[in-house]
């Protein structure tokens, strides 16, 4: 039923041996920075990102990295310098990394043609020019005369259409390949989509409905369950006919959205297998120390929001997700940064630990849900951490990611 592509028809970096070659490798170091500290806070995307650097360097190649950081826009700016990342890398890897002020021109090739087998240059920001995201193909061109071999470690960006992504590949014919990390979360995803032992749950909450309810429309035809939290919920719940008082509601949520809501409204309503929580912790104001009270998420009072899952609503779910063999979350079902609206979604990642426990496979994506499992310092106890929220979710829609697809064409 699924169009994701399956992962022994994509080439890895096991299919190459790297030795004189220069490999160009897409990673995603896009790490977060406390920019007072001038600290890396979570190295976790440079740590994934090892395993395939060492198969590359142990077959005596050269490395090029690229990667992005930040939002610069296309402008050179200092604090979304790569640069930040050498010291950490060097450390990692145990050997010394080399640092190229520009990712193209002329010192950077000559740094490139200096390089001997077993060596590192990592390139600054491709953001800082604006056809990076803009998918330029001269700009790609330039990148991609730098090396011989392609390799895609990314999976976070490979939903994008950038010119690191899904341009650089097409100049490289059958020398491109994906990264080892990024086998894995191809594989990850395989074990839901299709493939998942069923009852299959997945968990959508957060607050940004509007790159999620598509998702939505596709998950139906495989999900058992779907449950809906955090203020994902409302506008669903508001089309119900229920009073949400002045609960989250993206903005700008146009005609188009509303018919898709309705539409995936009627179609569960067959499938019977959507779920909205039932009672909520409402607040009078947004703030951690607001008034709160419980109550049906379906009458909201006017002027209060709601800001977490109570305890029915928590038990309700709680049961689904123990009951499930396999589990997928993406986005927290309360604003758990506010620890008086925490419970719901620091009992969710607990009851996806023990459902984990008792032998079903859990995948959970995207920064913040990840930062909740590690509130609850149970990061360690899921099936599998994805890199990438944006890009896992996208691959639940019947699509072949665009830097995967970038590969295999
Ligand atoms: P997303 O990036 O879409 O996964 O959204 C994550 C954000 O959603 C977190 O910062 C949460 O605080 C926020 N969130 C979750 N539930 C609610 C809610 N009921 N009202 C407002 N924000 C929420």
């Amino acid at each position: 039923m699924y169009d994701m592509i399956k992962i022994n028809q994509i080439k890895t970096v096991n299919d190459f041996n790297f030795k004189d070659k220069i490999a160009i490798v897409r990673v995603d170091f896009n790490v977060p920075i406390n920019h007072f500290s001038h600290k890396i806070i979570d190295d976790t995307r440079i740590q994934y990102s090892i395993p395939t650097i060492q198969k590359i360097i142990s077959d005596h190649g050269k490395i090029v990295l690229i990667s992005h950081l930040g939002r610069p826009k296309g402008k050179h700016c200092k604090r979304d310098s790569l640069k930040i990342i050498v010291p950490l890398l060097s450390k990692i890897l145990q050997i010394p990394i080399k640092f190229s002020e520009d990712c193209i021109g002329e010192n950077v090739k000559k740094n490139v043609f200096e390089l001997k087998n077993k060596e590192i240059l990592l390139l600054e920001n491709l953001r800082f020019y604006k056809e990076e995201e803009e998918g330029n193909k001269n700009f790609a061109f330039k990148l991609a005369s730098l090396g011989n071999i392609y390799v895609n470690e990314a999976f976070s960006v490979s939903h994008r259409s950038h010119a690191s992504i899904s341009v650089i590949p097409k100049f490289f014919g059958n020398k491109k390949c994906i990264g080892l990390l990024m086998k894995k979360e191809i594989q990850c995803l395989e074990k839901i989509l299709g493939k998942g032992r069923k009852p299959i749950t997945i968990l959508l909450g957060g607050a940004k409905i509007s790159s999620k309810i598509n998702i939505i429309e596709h998950i139906i035809h495989f999900a058992d369950h779907i449950l809906i939290g955090g203020g994902m919920a409302y506008p669903f719940i508001k089309m119900q006919g229920g009073n949400i008082g002045k609960s989250m509601i993206e903005k700008d949520q146009n005609e188009k959205t509303k018919k898709i809501l309705k539409n995936i409204l009627n179609k569960c309503k067959k499938k019977k297998n959507l779920f909205f929580p039932k009672d909520v912790v409402i607040a009078d104001s947004f703030n951690n120390h607001a008034n709160k009270k419980i109550v049906s998420i379906h009458s909201i009072p006017n002027g209060w929001m709601g800001l977490d899952i109570a305890p029915n609503s928590i038990k309700y779910f709680c049961d689904i997700i123990n009951q499930s063999n396999t589990i997928f979350w993406n986005g927290p079902v309360g604003v758990f940064e506010f620890s008086n609206f925490s419970l719901g979604t620091r009992s969710i990642a607990k009851a996806i630990v023990n459902a984990t426990k008792k032998g079903a496979f859990s995948l959970i994506g995207g920064g913040d849900t990840i930062a909740s499992l590690k509130m609850e310092k149970c990061e360690k106890k899921i099936s599998y951490l994805s890199t990438g929220g944006g890009a896992m979710l996208e691959s639940l829609k019947n699509e072949t990611l665009t830097g995967i697809k970038a590969i295999i064409s």
